[in-house]
């Protein structure tokens, strides 16, 4: 059973060496378990906030520990009434080939309806927290203007088009001219700014001339910035994620623009999207629809390997080489 553990904390970007590479043998079921081979394994920026030893929504990965990361795995031998030999399954088994459940915090999938790797993307967390964000935390309107950041990522692609599906004007921030390209092609977002070669506070002045409603922040930083400087009046700025300062090795640079939150009479609101476990059924419901009616369109980004490849697969997402829900789909 090849492993990765966390071998030690990094200091700002994660190194190879803060990984270890392991081998043990594969565990049998114990009454009540059930071991599954791992399929397909979710790669998620968050994952470097688990490695820091601090507080936050989740215990950090211990030192020594495999890498917890969520995964579909299929069952191999079970000795629980629930789960059988040859059922898929998603749940947090970590990063490994194989691993072993006791059910709990797991889910049957079904991979005639959707491919394994989608149960990690938009059926799956990312989903989850695009729409529990934009609609909860954000209370999105019918026809209201909504800025994403990370728009071609796997949260911001469907926060975008669940958006767009509910008649509003939809700006898409990313990197890259493709990217872009791809928002207000394939994905029917009615503009996009690329923030690396774009001025971006002059860009959301075109592109939202009626200032932002609701703001779907997953960078923060300077990106955060400059869209504080846009807000309609009660605007609301959704706090999903902020990837431009999770490999800081100085603290997080706090919003600047902060005071238009006064002006605008506007709020700023983070949220976990966990906590929305209960009603996860409702959104995969919602987004399964739209998905089957072509209203969003599923970017998903597979590496193919091995558990060795996590590492690296890792760090795509912070030199945003990826596109949509970036797995690791093991051979
Ligand atoms: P993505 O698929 O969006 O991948 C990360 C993307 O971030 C990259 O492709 C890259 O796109 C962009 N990026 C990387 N570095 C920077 C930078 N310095 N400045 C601006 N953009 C950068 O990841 P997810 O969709 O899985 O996650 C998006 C956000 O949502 C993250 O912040 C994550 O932490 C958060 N999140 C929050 C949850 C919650 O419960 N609150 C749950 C799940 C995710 P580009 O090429 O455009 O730069």
């Amino acid at each position: 059973n090849r492993q990765i553990r966390l071998a030690a904390r990094p200091v700002g970007e994660v190194k190879p060496e803060d990984w270890e590479h392991r081998a043990e043998p594969v565990e049998e079921p114990g009454p009540g378990q059930f071991v599954g081979r791992t399929r397909v394994i979710s790669l998620d920026p968050a994952m470097r906030g688990w490695l820091d030893d601090r507080p936050s929504y989740l215990p950090p990965v211990g030192l020594g520990e495999v890498m917890r990361a969520g995964s579909v795995i299929e069952v191999t031998a079970s000795n629980h009434p629930d789960f059988r030999p040859g059922d898929h399954v998603v749940g947090t088994f970590g990063v490994q080939e194989y691993a072993v459940s006791d059910g709990r915090g797991a889910m049957k999938i079904d991979t005639s309806l959707a491919p394994a790797s989608t149960y990690l993307g938009a059926l799956g967390m990312p989903g989850m927290t695009a729409y529990f964000g934009l609609l909860d935390v954000g209370a999105l309107r019918d026809g209201e203007t909504v800025v994403v950041s990370g728009a071609a990522g796997a949260v911001g692609t469907i926060a975008g088009q669940i958006a767009k599906a509910r008649g509003c004007r939809v700006v898409g921030i990313a990197g890259g001219p493709e990217k872009c390209g791809m928002l207000t092609g394939e994905l029917g977002f009615d503009a996009a700014i690329d923030y690396r070669a774009e001025d971006v506070r002059k860009a959301l002045r075109e592109h939202a001339p009626d200032g932002i409603d609701v703001y779907f922040d997953n960078v923060g930083g300077d990106v955060l910035d400059a869209a504080l400087t846009r807000l309609a009046m009660h605007a609301r700025v959704v706090v999903c994620g902020a990837i431009s300062q999770y490999n800081n090795a100085t603290p997080v640079k706090g919003p600047s623009n902060y005071l238009s939150l006064l002006v605008r009479r506007a709020r700023m609101e983070g949220f976990v999207v966990f906590d929305y476990a209960k009603r996860y059924a409702e959104a995969a419901q919602e987004i399964s629809a739209l998905i089957g009616a072509g209203r969003i369109k599923v970017k998903e980004h597979v590496v193919r390997g091995t558990v060795d490849d996590f590492p690296a697969a890792l760090q795509m997402l912070f030199r945003g080489e990826n596109v949509g829900k970036l797995v690791l789909e093991l051979a």
